[in-house]
């Protein structure tokens, strides 16, 4: 690993001074996907700025409902929250399946957020990676392929994100907040994580010297009538091979509000809208589920080892339809 410096900040201030005046500078918060690619040499900061003491871990409601979480606050803390678990529980769900107990509890929202893609390739220096060294190649696209996306993918980078977490973020439409040295600003969260297409070294819409200060979500009656399923190799302390987030409401056996987003197949948590559009008042049967998975996935392209996801992620929509039209969700 190579030597950095490491500070401390105790306000956003001070981390946004010492982000913009030390060279080659990375926030640090929990450290459980950033530490680890140092010391593989992927990522080479000449100074850590650690976040992990800011006053910006609180999960608090809003004027309007809805409630906002800090972006240092613990995945944990999140998880367990009466407010999360009562109000969202997607979101406590997808956490929950996220990692284990040790990282949850070391792991921040920001940090959850901003985490990279463990494709094999991109942490193996011996391979070609465009994503590690823009122009280089992507060994992915014809070897080992089993765990990459089948949407959104470029010529240049066929990698998914990795997070639970961001799954349930995006089928709830939550807000991110940012702040940086051009201010606040607030960004959906459909438009934080970017596709790869010829730049997949740029994953984020945050600016250089940009931090996340917090994310919000909306309030959304229908958002307890939910369910998180993530389908991986492994039960436990994997990464999905494919994941479903789904809230529905059903009125007079058509489907009255129905959000799905999609884990383990793209670059970015995928965000359903093709199924959302085709189940939208739709009766409630099997056939209206395929349509909308159907739909969802009519333009996914399988490469070597990973076409399987096609199918499997339609009938996951399904299936966690289905049992949310039979039992309501969690
Ligand atoms: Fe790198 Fe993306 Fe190719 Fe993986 S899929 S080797 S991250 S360019």
């Amino acid at each position: 690993m190579k030597n950095f410096s490491y500070a401390r900040a105790a306000t956003p201030q001070d981390a946004l001074t010492l982000i913009a005046t030390l060279p080659n500078a990375k926030f640090l918060g929990g450290g459980t996907n950033l530490v680890d690619l140092m010391r593989e040499n992927i990522e080479q900061p000449d100074a850590l700025v650690d976040v992990t003491r800011l006053p910006s871990a609180g999960i608090n409601e809003t004027e309007n409902g809805g409630v906002t979480i800090g972006a240092e606050a613990k995945n944990t803390a999140v998880a367990n929250h009466p407010l999360i678990r009562q109000r969202y529980p997607l979101l406590s769900q997808a956490i929950l399946f996220g990692a284990s107990g040790q990282i949850r509890n070391m792991a921040t929202v920001g940090g959850n957020i901003m985490q990279r893609t463990r494709c094999y390739y991109f942490y193996d220096k011996s391979s070609k990676c465009n994503k590690r060294l823009p122009g280089s190649g992507c060994d992915a696209i014809d070897g080992f392929n089993r765990i990459h996306a089948i949407l959104g993918t470029s010529d240049d980078c066929i990698a998914t994100h990795p997070s639970d977490m961001c799954v349930a973020l995006a089928a709830l439409d939550a807000a991110i907040h940012i702040n940086g040295p051009g201010g606040e600003r607030t960004l959906p969260f459909g438009d934080f994580h970017l596709l790869p297409g010829s730049s997949p070294h740029i994953e984020t819409a945050l600016q250089p010297g940009e931090l996340i200060t917090s994310v919000e979500l909306p309030p959304l009656a229908f958002a307890r009538r939910a369910l998180y399923r993530k389908v991986r190799d492994r039960a436990s302390y994997a990464f999905a091979l494919v994941s479903v987030a789904a809230m529905l409401e059903v009125a007079d056996g058509k489907i009255a509000n129905v959000r799905l987003a999609l884990g383990g197949v793209a670059p970015k948590p995928w965000r359903a809208h093709k199924a959302e559009t085709a189940l939208a008042g739709a009766p409630v049967t099997l056939e209206t589920f395929r349509r909308g998975a159907e739909a969802e996935l009519a333009d996914a392209r399988g490469f070597r080892d990973n076409s399987f996801k096609i199918e499997l992620a339609k009938r996951t929509i399904v299936s966690v339809l289905t049992e949310m039209a039979q039992t309501g969700g969690n």
